[in-house]
């Protein structure tokens, strides 16, 4: 870090507080500055190039240098740089982003209904769940079911809906309304000798019971992400969604689909929920919609949803929801172009076939002393580090193993991320086969020096 009083790193401490951070941490360590992009690699301050493993946060698809992108941004903020969809009115790019995506989703869905955050996406989903519960005049479904360790965002009901501890701890989360079931991590949860399957069947049983136990008819919907992944890359056992979505049709409960980070080509498909057999109610879109070069979210949601509450909209005046910066015309026209993008480059296909060599590799990894597991499909992955192999027990305390892998990725010209053990990766859609191999090379040598020192 350069220590420098005015350093941008020294700025950085006096002015900015950051996300997902230690704020007294980042004090003494500062900053890492990222200045440029370039297809899947980031640059810093000191000229450091760094293979960005995680495409920033799950999300640039088309990498960090697409110039297409820029120009369709340019081309809208020259033409209408800023339009709404209050009160009936409508722009363009926002028309053909609506039908685009009502067109690629894998079920038939109704409308699209536009968002900036996949927090704000996901809070949008469960207010128009409510909605629809009094709208159907069923006004005591108000409870949503999703995971412990899903991650749904962090405005006060999508941090709600996630379930990990800090999102909730000091922030006196979760509402009341929410609540959470199993997550499906057969590796970690799975009991001796219990199969994929079977341990599908016991969770499913579990959510029938939670269901049961608070009473089919306050229960409205059930949120999950294809694969888990800020809860760690937790892909989903054999049958599970199958399982759980004959207990959620028995009992008539709804179902989001969560695919911020599954959507768009991550798993090899265009959403997870194809990969999954997944037949969602509503779609929760984000990231990679517009490779993230500016926030875009979106819902879709089919006829069961949008027809009560169209009926409800027209009951009191209005649907009384919206932000002004839902449906922006610039990041609608820069989502618009990135899925064509993601279309014509066949990005899906190249998750699908670089992804099954990413897998490969990883996989290869399994019988390392520290390595506990390896999971993933396509260009979404983790490889879980443990201390002790027999025990899946962590080394000291846990995510101590996983920070220092992490660190010595980043020295190794690699930019990762651990949710604690777990090492994930997710890079962006346009890598190349010699580029997975120059990462995971990266992450070999950066396990060793990690073995080095847990001696
Ligand atoms: N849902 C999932 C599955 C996510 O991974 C995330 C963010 O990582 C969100 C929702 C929240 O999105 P945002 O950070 O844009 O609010």
């Amino acid at each position: 870090m350069d220590a420098r009083p005015n350093s941008p790193e020294a700025r950085d401490i006096s002015y900015h507080m950051h996300g997902y951070t230690n704020a007294r941490k980042h004090e003494e360590a500062g900053p890492l500055v990222i200045e440029k992009g370039d297809g899947i690699y980031v640059e810093d301050l000191a000229g450091n190039r760094y293979i960005e493993a995680m495409a920033g946060l799950w999300s640039v698809a088309v990498g960090f240098s697409e110039k297409r992108l820029v120009d369709a941004a340019v081309r809208q903020m020259s033409k209408l740089p800023y339009y709404h969809d209050f009160g009936s009115k409508s722009h363009s790019p926002l028309i053909d982003l609506a039908e685009k995506l009502v067109q690629m989703a894998p079920v038939p869905m109704s409308k699209a209904y536009f968002t900036n955050s996949g927090s704000e996406a996901n809070d949008t989903a469960m207010k128009m769940i409510w909605y629809r519960s009094n709208a159907i005049g069923q006004p005591a479904r108000k409870k949503i079911i999703s995971r412990i360790r899903g991650y749904h965002g962090v405005t006060i009901a999508s941090a709600s809906l996630t379930g990990l501890p800090n999102n909730h701890i000091s922030f006196d989360l979760p509402i009341a309304n929410v609540l959470h079931t199993a997550t499906p991590h057969h590796w970690r949860e799975g009991l001796p000798n219990e199969s994929e399957e079977q341990f599908s069947s016991r969770l499913a049983d579990d959510l029938e019971k939670l269901i049961l136990a608070e009473g089919p008819e306050t229960i409205a919907a059930f949120f999950g992400e294809p694969i888990m992944g800020a809860g760690g890359v937790i892909v989903p056992p054999a049958r599970y969604w199958e399982k759980i979505q004959a207990v959620l049709s028995k009992y008539d409960i709804l179902l989001v689909a969560d695919e911020v980070i599954c959507g768009f080509g991550r798993t090899g498909e265009m959403f997870g929920s194809q990969t999954f057999g997944i037949r969602p109610d509503i779609m929760v879109l984000s990231k990679q919609i517009s490779s993230s070069y500016l926030p875009i979210s979106a819902l879709l949601i089919n006829e069961k949803m949008f027809e009560p509450i169209a009926d409800e909209s027209n009951r009191i005046g209005t649907f009384g929801h919206g932000f002004t910066g839902g449906g922006h015309p610039v990041a609608a026209a820069v989502a618009f172009e990135n899925l064509k993008l993601i279309e014509e480059r066949d990005l899906v296909g190249n998750a699908r076939r670089v992804g099954a060599h990413m897998q490969k590799r990883l996989r290869e990894l399994a019988s390392h002393p520290l390595v506990g597991e390896v999971r993933g499909v396509g260009l979404i992955a983790a490889v879980e580090l443990v201390g002790d192999k027999a025990n899946k027990t962590p080394w000291e305390t846990a995510g101590a193993l996983g920070g220092l892998v992490n660190c010595f990725m980043q020295q190794n010209g690699v930019i990762s991320r651990n949710m604690g053990d777990a090492v994930a990766f997710c890079p962006p859609l346009i890598i190349t086969e010699p580029q997975v191999d120059e990462m995971i090379d990266a992450f070999e040598r950066s396990l060793e020096a990690a073995a080095g020192q847990v001696g």
